[in-house]
């Protein structure tokens, strides 16, 4: 499934595999001046691609390995030409997807995406009429990359910033990491926000920033709990309840339990 938006003058994909007419989850692809920020997951390759018919994509950028963010590169090379950029430690993910390791979910709601070939993304990436800054973001992953482009205060975060209140994640965070690419991406000037979710978001500078205060009040409760000598599934409990149906539909994969493990890595 796919929906397409014009925001200010960048072209958003929503992207989605449908299960009985139904979503299954979206995720984003976003297109301005040549430049495609990820390309969705394998499912949805086909709509992307023609979606993209009318307009020359010369270059693609990975925020990050992950197969819902990777899935279309081949079919889109294929058709354009176009060059991929991504971090150094993303080129082998996207020459061999097989080192992705898909849990049964994955292979259900994104599917593994065809190999294709990347090269380091440079500082500075110029199309016809923009300036994209690369930034390096990890935390989600460790070869995140945010998209910036100053003068029109566009910055294309992949999944670095979700909305909301945590309450699960996958045992490979790094949320020191997180933190630290959460404060640079504070320290910008963002017009618009455009998160690998698709749920675009206008001045979100407050809104970044009670993330930050979210997640590092989250750190502290964690660590004074760990210090009573409260294991990790009494503190995930405590603080979030039950596990929720994610945690079920991920096998496990994501959990508060592990969201509490990520945090006390750090402490
Ligand atoms: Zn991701």
């Amino acid at each position: 499934m796919i929906q397409t938006e014009q925001i200010d003058s960048v072209i958003k994909f929503r992207l989605a595999r449908g299960f009985l007419g139904r979503p299954a989850y979206w995720t984003a692809a976003y297109f301005a001046d040549g430049l495609l920020v990820d390309t969705g997951c394998h499912f949805t390759a086909r709509e992307l691609c023609s979606a993209l018919r009318r307009h020359t994509v010369r270059y693609i950028v990975n925020t990050h390995h992950h197969e819902d963010h990777i899935g279309a590169n081949a079919e889109i090379v294929r058709e354009h030409g176009a060059t991929i950029y991504a971090h150094p430690l993303a080129l082998p993910y996207l020459r061999d997807p097989s080192l992705i390791g898909l849990q049964l979910y994955r292979r259900v709601f994104w599917g593994w995406p065809m190999p294709s070939e990347g090269r380091e993304a440079p500082r500075e990436i110029l199309t016809e009429r923009h300036r994209f800054h690369v930034i390096h973001a990890p935390g989600h992953s460790p070869d995140h990359l945010v998209l910036y482009e100053p003068n029109m205060g566009w910055a294309f975060t992949g999944d670095l910033f979700i909305g909301g209140r945590d309450r699960a994640y996958r045992p490979d965070y790094d949320i020191r990491a997180t933190l630290e690419s959460l404060r640079r991406l504070a320290a910008l000037d963002i017009s618009y926000l455009f998160p690998g979710s698709g749920s675009v978001r206008q001045n979100p500078r407050q809104e970044i920033l009670d993330k930050i205060a979210y997640l590092e009040e989250l750190h502290e409760r964690i660590r004074q709990l760990h210090t009573r000598g409260w294991d990790e599934k009494r503190i995930a409990r405590a603080l979030f309840g039950r596990e929720g149906s994610l945690t079920y539909l991920t096998g496990g994969h994501f959990s508060s339990v592990n969201l509490v493990r990520v945090f006390l890595r750090d402490t």
